[in-house]
């Protein structure tokens, strides 16, 4: 059993909950309350500790990642950590999306729904891709915000409530 600390930090993208355990990451997202009415990006917020409730303070891996992705991403490196209990290799379709696409979309990168699909070893799977991106647990670090609509159109972001923040994203990885 993995015992769950928790952490608030701050963020260009507003404020961001995490939870993990001392094998990595359970959860990374943005709070709940933030939404594209109330979405204020801010490029110059630097990423710091808000507040944290539990035995261990957030990874230090986990900030400087997030502090190089928004600030210095040409120096990015390798993703923390991921608590297997969470994201298991050996599971289900949905943990091979998240993996197929945190091994194979890199920064400033994107892909169809559809190769997506194709790259956790299913192409008919479209559909379930998107499923797997909407159930994603790890925001930014597996990059969902990556995965496009075959047609160009960015696609649903948080089930269609956040897609000014998926469109920073993207506009951020292509400066
Ligand atoms: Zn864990």
């Amino acid at each position: 059993m993995c015992e769950i600390s928790s952490s608030i930090c701050t963020s260009p993208i507003g404020l961001l909950s995490l939870t993990y355990c001392s094998k990595g990451l359970h959860f990374i997202g943005q709070i709940k309350s933030i939404n594209d009415e109330s979405f204020l990006p801010d490029e110059n917020q630097t990423v710091e500790i808000q507040s944290w409730h539990g035995k261990l303070t957030m990874p230090e891996s986990c900030l400087n990642w997030l502090r190089t992705y928004f600030h210095t991403p040409k120096k990015l490196t390798k993703t923390p950590e991921l608590c297997p209990n969470v994201a298991s290799e050996k599971g289900s379709f949905q943990e091979s999306v998240w993996r197929a696409l945190l091994d194979n979309v890199h920064f400033g990168q994107t892909i169809t729904y559809g190769q997506l699909a194709e790259l956790a070893g299913n192409k008919k799977a479209a559909r379930a891709a998107g499923t797997a991106m909407l159930r994603n647990p790890f925001q930014i670090i597996v990059p969902c915000h990556r995965v496009i609509r075959s047609n160009g159109d960015i696609g649903n972001y948080s089930g269609g409530t956040r897609n000014l923040v998926k469109l920073w994203l993207l506009k951020h990885e292509k400066q």
